[in-house]
This record gives C-alpha cells, structure tokens and sequence, in this order.
C-alpha cells in the first residue's frame, strides 16, 4: 500500500478501456492512418506514464503533450516514441529537444531566426508547421507565410516532419465548418515544396466523425479515455467508448439526525427527523466542486444526493438508511445497474466534461486496473 492511499477517496482507471478505445479506432481507420495518442494535462488526469503505455501497448505510434515540460516527463517514461509537442516552446526549448528527440510546433518565421542565432544543434530539431485552418489560436494562415516560414526553416537546424492544423466544430452537428477548414488546410498543404513524413488533422472529434480526413495521422485525446468530446458526437460513434476513469471512495462517518439540525457551513441544509446522514472523505481540495451540492453519488446500487455545502476535504450525503462505515461509494462511475457519468457533472458545473477530467487533484490517487 502506497503511503498516498491510506484515504479511501481514489481514481480507478482501467487500463483495458484505454487500450480497447485505442484499438478500435486503429481498426476504424484507413490502414495508414498512424495514431497519436493526445497524453496532455496528465493523461487526461488520467496518469501519462500508464496511458502512454497502454496506448503503445495498443498500437498508437507517437505521444502529443500540451507542453515542453509535459514532454521532458513523458521521455522519462517513453525513451523512444516520438513526442510532438503541440504548444508554442521558447526558443531556448529547441537544443533541447533536439538532444531529447522531442519534435515542436512550429509556427513564426521569428521563432525559426531566432533558433538559427543559437545554433549549431548535435542532431536536427524535427518540427511540424501548425496552420490556423479556423481554429483562431496559433498557426500560420496564409500561402506566403508559409512559403516564408519553410524557406526560412530550410536554412535551420531544423527539420520539417509533420504538418498540422486543429479542428474547432469537429464536434458539432454541422460538419460545414470543418469541411472548410480541411479544405483550407489542404489548400496550404498543396503548397509546400515537399510533402513531410505526417500530415494530420483531426482530433477525436474528427477521428471519430470524418474518418474521410484522417490523412498520416490523427490526434486522439478525450476519446482515447472514453469519453466522447460532445454529445453530438456520442449519439453518432462508429463504435463504442469504454469509459476508464472511475472516482470512488467509502463512507467514513454515518449519524441520524433529529428534525432541524443543519449540515455542513452556513447551515444550508436541514435533516427532517430520523433522517441518516453519511460523511465521504472527498472535497473541493479533490476536484469535487462547491457547486456539486445536489449531484447523486452511489451507494449500495442506488442514487443519493450530496446534501449542505461541500467542505475543502469532505462532504455529506443523504442516507436511505443507516449503512456502516467502509460502505463503497462511487462519484463517477458504475455500481450495480446505475452508472455516472462525467457529463452529469459537466452539465451541472455548465462546462465540458475535459475542464472535469484534468481537475480531479493530485490528492487523489490513481489506482491501476
Ligand atoms: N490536437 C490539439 C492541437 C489539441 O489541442 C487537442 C486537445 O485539445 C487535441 C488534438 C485532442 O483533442 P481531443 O481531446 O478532443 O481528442
């Protein structure tokens, strides 16, 4: 036993559901079609070093992180994939990448001046051009600012390995937007002087809804964990998602109340007589929102609401009936015939049910199935 898991609170990640999700859409897709499996923010909070395993386990040929130190933790791990950053890196980034083996996105002629003033590099820094199809964050967008860009890497220690772009509506009903920004895309691609190793587009969204976009590769991230990126997109899978992550945890205090008696700060909550009262060792501090006052946890099978304001550490929910201390709780999850999902939270929190996947904290610990 880990000296972090003496509390019963912990996030179960299945292992055999990412690596399921990852193979199904290998098989999905055309032949060629490489997967890069998108382990940013942790692995989806879902711990990077387990998910990049299994993900290689399961057939996918590179890693996309967010960051260049998410890239230097995940080379600990992995000393051999390839690992695209897909963020901006500074400058001061590039040797080290270089002498890691760890490819940048690349999007500014200034960036690209600026590397060739630190040069010589040992090794070539591999990198892949970002073009803004529509997406409206980082990326080249126009035929000349390319043209000038790869010019200007030609004269580098830098090399031209892939070339990119990101989806902004893959995930919604109306496939228009993203058929123009394919087609934008292609319209830049076409230009460049030599085709590079990959060429890829698509995020689960569009791995999943436009396989006719898949290209060398696709970046699949959220899907990869089984979550589908939107509802849209769950009511159309090519096949199914199996949920990794499950967020348990065991009742730690059980008491029954008398008429009136309030639970919790600012005494928002008032028992009516008789009523039984359980405490769960999970909080806002985990990831467990002040704002999930309401939401439905597990126990024994059946559905019970969290009840009073939800502590930094601990919070309290509403008992059918007295059950002992241990009893097992699950906040998301299966039990039984009942099941919660992410998205129940992400609806009530009014976000997307990535901004939950990436805030379940570091207190929780990740346990491997
Ligand atoms: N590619 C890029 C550039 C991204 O920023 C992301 C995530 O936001 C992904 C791929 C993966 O997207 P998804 O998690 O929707 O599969």
């Amino acid at each position: 036993f880990n000296e972090t898991q003496y509390r019963p609170t912990r996030a179960v990640i299945n292992t055999a559901a990412i690596k399921h999700n990852a193979e199904q859409l290998i098989s999905y897709l055309p032949k060629k079609t490489k997967l890069i499996a998108v382990v940013k923010s942790d692995g989806y909070g879902h711990g990077v070093a387990q998910a990049a395993s299994v993900a290689l386990q399961a057939g996918a040929e590179m890693f996309a992180v967010a960051t260049p130190d998410e890239a230097m933790t995940l080379r600990k791990t992995q000393p051999t994939a390839d690992i695209l950053v897909l963020g901006l890196s500074p400058v001061s980034f590039a040797a080290v990448a270089a002498q890691h083996r760890i490819i940048l996105t690349v999007t500014s002629e200034s960036w690209v001046k600026q590397v060739i003033a630190q040069q010589p590099f040992d090794n070539k820094c591999r990198i892949h051009v970002k073009i803004d199809s529509g997406m409206g964050r980082i990326g080249v967008r126009t035929e000349e600012e390319l043209a000038q860009l790869v010019k200007c890497i030609q004269q580098s220690d830098l090399s031209i390995d892939g070339v990119f772009t990101h989806f902004a509506r893959a995930d919604e009903e109306d496939r228009e937007p993203t058929r123009r920004q394919f087609e934008r895309f292609m319209r830049l691609v076409n230009c460049l002087p030599e085709k590079p190793r990959l060429i890829h587009a698509s995020n689960s969204a569009g791995a999943l809804l436009f396989p006719e976009y898949a290209l060398d590769a696709v970046r699949f991230g959220i899907s990869l964990y089984g979550i589908p990126p939107s509802d849209t997109v769950a009511k159309q899978l090519p096949f199914k998602l199996k949920r990794a992550l499950a967020l348990e945890t065991e009742l730690t205090y059980v008491k029954q109340m008398t008429a009136g008696e309030a639970i919790s700060y600012g005494g928002t909550y008032e028992a009516v007589e008789g009523e039984w009262i359980g405490t769960l060792p999970v909080g806002y501090a985990d990831g467990l929102k002040r704002s999930l006052t309401g939401q439905e946890v597990l126990i024994d099978g059946k559905r019970v609401p969290i009840v009073g304001t939800i502590c930094m550490d601990q919070c309290m929910i509403r008992l059918p009936r007295e059950y002992p201390e241990g009893e097992k709780v699950v906040l998301i999850g299966k039990q039984g015939k009942e099941e919660i999902a992410i998205e129940e939270w992400s609806e009530r929190l009014n976000t997307i049910p990535y901004e939950i996947a990436v805030t379940f904290s570091t207190r929780i610990p990740r346990v491997y199935t």
